[in-house]
């Protein structure tokens, strides 16, 4: 047994915890949890713990469904909130293996460590930070009827929305004392809408707290009696919630975007990533953009008293909210990145992550070159002006999404062909089902006819 393991059994003991969760995620990114007790762990760092993976969205085939889940004790994270009855609990994020203890190929964690292994063999250390948003409802009832935002604050708002205010101060309080270091949180522009900041870390680590987080904020807000909701747009006439996210690269300790000498302060490595991820950008969409839904977020919308802001062109720009990728103002060297804006709140961060990655690194690759920046809205060009200035739009639904992703070389790559065919198959079933749906939408406007 390893230092972690032992100080893994060593503080449930001290700390008399009963309960353990054994985590991971499936390929649609929904978080899948066995508890086990104290006694079993040592045999579950040793053999890992078996469970049926054909049960599981994405994991396997019938005829080869034995998989183990083999806990990761680097995650080891007590809950001390999580009091009651039970006493404090527990969690470990797990890697899937199959029977013969090699990595599971449907293992999302397994994709992006993948990607991440190849980034190491040229070098580098990649790190994410998200911005998450998500929104605060009163009556989150899943028969499709209107939720009700818990208050009517805007972006930024600060004194009269006590509801949101607890609730960010409570969930603030509650990641951080599991280890989940959080740099902003506020209110975001719609009415209900939050968004929290978690300080970048490596881009395993951050998937690993994307998935807590999602868990500590619904838990946090069902103690406050309402819910949260990470849909990527719930509201017709609100923006969505997005979960931009800022990427870097290091070399050592040393950020490997950042170049003094050049008048963006941009390295070569920095444009070539840039570049490689407009130039892929449609094909992992399907990705970082998975449900229906984030469709009705992906697309300039002149909404009722604001315009959105989520992209939907394929161009970078320095401080431009227009454009999918943007380099944020020039600030200290090791803090030079991108932030990718097409992302929402539902995406499968360890896939998104591994597709964007796979994206930047291609295009160090194979030296691709950085087109001229996008400074105008490009949201109010017209199309020809856009089409001239060669900026692609992106996916416009699922289905062209699909379309796109399916003749994609590298997202097949960075995927493994396991997930990237469950994910397509997958991702063409939810289509089919919402294309035959007839909507209220189309009785309002054609009944009469
Ligand atoms: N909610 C917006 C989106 O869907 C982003 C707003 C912002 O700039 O933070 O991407
Ligand atoms: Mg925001
Ligand atoms: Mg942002």
């Amino acid at each position: 047994m390893d230092r972690q393991q032992e100080f893994v059994l060593r503080t449930l003991e001290e700390r008399d915890i009963r309960f353990v969760r054994l985590w991971f995620t499936d390929v649609l990114g929904t978080l899948k949890s066995v508890s086990v007790a104290p006694a079993e762990l040592e045999a579950a760092f040793e053999e890992g713990i078996g469970f049926d993976g054909s049960a599981i969205e994405g994991f396997a085939r019938v005829f080869e469904s034995d998989m183990v889940a083999m806990p990761d004790p680097t995650t080891f994270q007590v809950f001390p909130f999580e009091g009651g009855v039970s006493g404090e609990s527990a969690r470990m994020f797990c890697d899937i293996l199959l029977p013969d203890g090699s990595p599971s190929w449907a293992d999302p964690r397994h994709v992006l460590r993948r990607a991440l292994s190849k980034a190491a063999e040229k070098g580098f250390t990649f790190y994410t930070h998200p911005e998450i948003e998500f929104f605060l409802l009163e009556n989150g009832a899943n028969d499709g009827s209107l939720p009700t935002p818990v208050d009517t604050g805007g972006y930024f708002e600060h004194t009269t929305h006590a509801v949101a205010r607890d609730f960010r101060r409570q969930a603030v309080l509650a990641l951080e004392r599991i280890g989940i270091s959080v740099e902003f949180s506020h209110h975001e522009v719609a009415p209900g809408q939050q968004e929290i900041d978690l300080r970048y870390a490596d881009a395993l680590t951050t998937a690993d707290n994307i998935m807590t987080f999602r868990h500590v904020v619904k838990e946090v807000a069902l103690s406050t009696g309402v819910q949260a909701s990470f849909m990527p747009k719930p509201f017709t006439d609100q923006p969505g919630s997005g979960m931009h996210t800022h990427l870097s690269l290091f070399e050592g300790e040393r950020n490997a975007f950042h170049d003094a000498g050049d008048p963006m302060k941009l390295s070569k490595v920095a444009k070539s990533f840039i570049a490689g991820l407009l130039t892929h950008a449609r094909e992992y969409t399907a990705v970082t953009n998975q449900w229906v839904n984030s469709y009705k977020r992906l697309f300039p919308q002149a909404l009722p008293d604001r315009i959105t802001e989520s992209p939907a062109y394929v161009c970078w720009g320095h401080l431009n909210r227009s454009a999918l990728v943007r380099v944020p103002a020039y600030g200290k060297p090791n803090s030079a990145r991108v932030e990718v804006r097409s992302l929402d709140s539902a995406t499968n961060p360890y896939l998104a992550f591994a597709v964007m990655l796979g994206a930047g690194l291609k295009g160090i690759e194979e030296g691709y070159e950085l087109p001229p920046g996008a400074e105008d809205d490009v949201w109010s060009l017209s199309s020809a002006e856009r089409r001239a200035m060669g900026y692609e739009a992106l996916p416009e639904n699922l289905a062209e999404a699909i379309d796109v992703m399916a003749g994609s070389e590298l997202v097949a790559e960075v995927l493994g062909e396991h997930v990237f065919d469950f994910f397509l198959r997958n991702k063409r079933a939810e289509w089919e089902q919402y294309r035959r749906e007839v909507t209220p939408y189309e009785r309002q406007r054609y009944l009469s006819l």
